[in-house]
């Protein structure tokens, strides 16, 4: 069939096979191009078909030559609808993996649930005995909990007083004024729950308690701190209190690990166009003002530019590794450079409708929203026909 995007607020249901595929080779060659990382041996990537943790295990598989596991939690094509675009990134890894001679697993289901805990434990067991590096990447509107049962949905909403600022309709380019009532503590309790660092403590409690954590593990998940303009409805919004709790769960892990030789980060990374990303109000506005003071400094990198520096430079140096900021690896250090920030904020007074394009990265942010979902990459015909039923190499059944 010939598959077009169709956008419905900031998602489109449908992706591109091709589109996607060309996304991961242009992910993988710019790792392969890049020195070699020194490490990990086996990975486990939990979160991994999009975003920063699609880039993760492309980095970990292509530039460290390790064996990975992906779980994720997609779909795929049935009847007329296509597949998710972390289905098509997913199946292209996998090809790519093997053509190299890699060893690649991809599970597909809830992360949060006992069920896929127990499926990735066996599949461990079976195939590579140990992991030495787990990635926590899942970003989720929802969570049901594997003990209580209780299903929680996260909201991005400031907490206390409302929140008003500048936000952009990124398809029309159309800047408004968004007021964002304040969070209940009930909304909290949930938002944290959801994305806070309960499930991947009881990742790794469950894959050491299984003898399946290698001596001298590292674990690592994602956070964002970014600018004062959105520190209201972020960092110390409900989300940024979910973040607050993930990173006071990686001390926790740290001090476990620690008895065996391990390790366990958070990395504040850059704020980029991910499907997570386009959802949060004001932050389209802000990545698009970011990109193009980023582009213009030459400073600007995608998931796959920043995973490469997260692994070659903090978690697997052939030197020492940078300073952590108190228990923090910040890749986010080039956005928060002062230069940058400074620029950025001057055009976020001037923003707005009539200058939008001028002043920000506008068609960037939309192309990479675009890209997202394989559409809009460079030398594919989107008006050729296109198999939308692809299956995952390697994909485990339950
Ligand atoms: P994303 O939406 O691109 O990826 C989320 C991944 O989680 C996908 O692979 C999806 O399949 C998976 N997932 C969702 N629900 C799942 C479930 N129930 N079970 C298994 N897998 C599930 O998100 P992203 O932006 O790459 O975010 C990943 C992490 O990085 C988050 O912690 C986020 O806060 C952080 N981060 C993002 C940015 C940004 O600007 N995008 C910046 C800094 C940090």
């Amino acid at each position: 069939m010939i598959i077009q995007p169709k956008t419905r607020g900031f998602i489109c249901t449908t992706a591109h096979p091709d589109g996607c595929a060309k996304q991961i080779e242009e992910q993988v060659n710019y790792i392969k191009a890049q020195k070699k990382i020194s490490g990990p041996a086996n990975v486990l990537v939990l979160g991994a078909s999009t975003g920063y943790g699609l880039a993760s295990r492309i980095a970990a598989a292509f530039g460290a030559g390790a064996n990975t596991i992906g779980v994720f939690f997609d779909r795929p094509a049935e009847g007329s609808r296509t597949a998710s675009a972390g289905w098509y990134n997913s199946a292209a890894l996998e090809q790519q993996a093997a053509a190299q001679g890699l060893k690649s697993h991809s599970i597909v289901g809830d992360a949060f649930s006992d069920a896929i805990k127990a499926q990735t434990i066996a599949l461990i067991q079976a195939e590579y005995g140990t992991v030495d590096l787990v990635i926590y990447s899942v970003a989720s509107p929802r969570r049901t909990h594997p003990v209580t049962g209780e299903t929680f949905s996260s909201v991005i909403k400031p907490l206390g007083t409302a929140y008003t600022n500048k936000t952009m309709n990124f398809h029309t380019g159309e800047v408004s004024m968004t007021s964002i009532e304040p969070a209940t503590e009930e909304e909290l309790r949930q938002t944290i729950a959801v994305m806070g660092g309960e499930d991947w403590k009881m990742w790794i409690d469950q894959l050491s308690e299984a003898g399946v954590l290698a001596k001298g593990a590292t674990t690592v998940a994602y956070s964002y701190i970014g600018p004062e303009i959105t520190h209201a409805i972020y960092r110390e919004g409900t989300i940024g209190k979910a973040k607050n709790h993930l990173e006071q769960t990686a001390k926790e892990l740290n001090s476990q690990l620690a008895a065996e030789g391990g390790r366990a980060f958070v990395s504040v990374n850059k704020a980029l166009v991910t499907q997570s990303s386009s959802a949060i109000p004001v932050v389209p506005l802000y990545i698009s003002a970011l990109y193009r003071v980023m582009k213009d400094k030459e400073l600007h990198e995608n998931c796959i530019e920043q995973m490469y520096r997260l692994f070659a430079e903090h978690l697997y140096p052939e030197g020492a590794a940078p300073a952590l900021d108190g228990s923090l690896i910040r890749i986010d250090d080039w956005e928060m450079r002062e230069d940058v920030q400074t620029e950025v904020m001057k055009r976020w007074e001037a923003l707005s409708t009539d200058n939008v394009s001028e002043l920000s990265d506008l068609e960037g942010y939309r192309r990479d929203f675009f890209q997202l979902f394989g559409f809009q990459s460079e030398g594919i015909d989107y008006e050729a026909e296109s198999d939308p039923d692809v299956e995952i190499l390697n994909l485990v059944k339950e």
